[in-house]
């Protein structure tokens, strides 16, 4: 997929420039990244799939056993094919990422306001946003980066958007419970365990359950049991559950793109798995767009109505 491709690239610019910022550099960490494989059968099954990866630009290597050792000690003797990306880029504290995004929006000059938009309107000169309770905010231009819950927003224009959430889970676990060293894909489970500054995280599943369903946390059970399973001197007890709504769209493509019905409204959510990643190259397409520039990649394919 072209624009996916166009979209990591753009990402890994952009946090090349966040890893150069006097406030957000600390955030960005190069540990690498570990992809394992229960054997050599489904390693071999997911080459076209790093093929598809080097095409685009991506660099890594196949690791054996003892590389894996080196590269991660503790692991259960199974894995014995991985592969190795060696300038992997994480973000160490998430929240504390996203604080420290706000407080610079804050230093230049903009205003944080808290309140849940229910509606959206054109105006003559920009676009209107309906605040639960009554109230409103006018603007010039409006950003729709509601994530999951966007959709009912596009809607309120007119502009029926097919996004749905995949549910994910996680434990993030006292950063004493292993002495991991960097970040490890199972990719025979669909499950990550990822060092942060303060903790370990086990994270993954997709569960389709919409916005409103109660979260199900005997799959963040599950998930910590794989890990135990996989890494045994991992310490399973003092954990914090979550579950979060990646928001979807049925071709794993965001959308990025400005409203019909109300040209001053920018859309941009539906990134799925990789919102964090994308998060950098969304910023920069936003802008670009909010500015009536050219934007850095082709964004055709990212059209809200592309599904008709
Ligand atoms: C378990 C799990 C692991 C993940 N791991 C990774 C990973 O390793 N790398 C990666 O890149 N991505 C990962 N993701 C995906 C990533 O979290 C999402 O793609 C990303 O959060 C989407 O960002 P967003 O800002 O569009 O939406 P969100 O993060 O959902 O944010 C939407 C915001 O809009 C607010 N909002 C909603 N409705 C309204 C309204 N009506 N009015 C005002 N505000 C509103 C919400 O309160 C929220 O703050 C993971 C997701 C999960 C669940």
């Amino acid at each position: 997929m072209k624009v996916q491709s166009s979209l990591m690239q753009l990402a890994a610019t952009e946090y090349e420039r966040i890893r150069r910022d006097d406030h957000l550099s600390e955030f960005v960490v190069n540990t690498g990244t570990l992809d394992l494989y229960d054997s050599e059968k489904s390693f071999r099954a997911a080459t076209p799939e790093w093929a598809g990866k080097r095409k685009a630009g991506f660099d890594f290597h196949r690791v054996g056993r003892h590389e894996i050792e080196t590269l991660q000690p503790g692991l259960a003797p199974q894995f014995e094919n991985a592969i190795y990306a060696d300038d992997g880029l994480q973000i160490s504290d998430p929240a504390g990422f996203t604080r420290t995004v706000a407080k610079d929006l804050q230093r230049a000059g903009g205003t944080i306001r808290i309140s849940e938009a229910v509606a959206l309107e054109p105006t003559e000169n920009g676009a209107r946003i309906r605040l639960a309770g009554g109230g409103s905010i006018e603007a010039r231009t409006v950003v729709v980066a509601c994530g999951a819950w966007s959709k009912t927003l596009a809607k309120s224009l007119g502009e029926a958007i097919p996004l749905d959430t995949e549910r994910g889970y996680n434990t993030t676990l006292p950063a004493a419970s292993f002495p991991l060293k960097r970040q490890l894909y199972f990719n025979d489970h669909s499950f990550v365990v990822t060092p942060l500054k303060d903790g370990i995280r086990v994270g993954g599943a997709v569960e389709f359950g919409g916005l409103d369903l109660p979260a199900n946390f005997k799959r963040s059970e599950m998930l910590l049991k794989l890990a135990k399973r996989f890494l045994p001197g991992l310490e399973t007890s003092g954990g914090e559950q979550w579950m979060g709504f990646r928001p979807s769209m049925p071709d794993c493509l965001p959308v990025i793109d400005r409203s019909k019905a109300a040209p001053n409204v920018i859309y941009a959510f539906g990134h799925g798995h990789l919102g964090l990643t994308q998060s950098a190259a969304t910023g920069r397409l936003v802008a670009e767009l909010t500015a009536h520039q050219k934007p850095a990649i082709d964004i055709e394919n990212l059209r809200f109505d592309r599904f008709g």
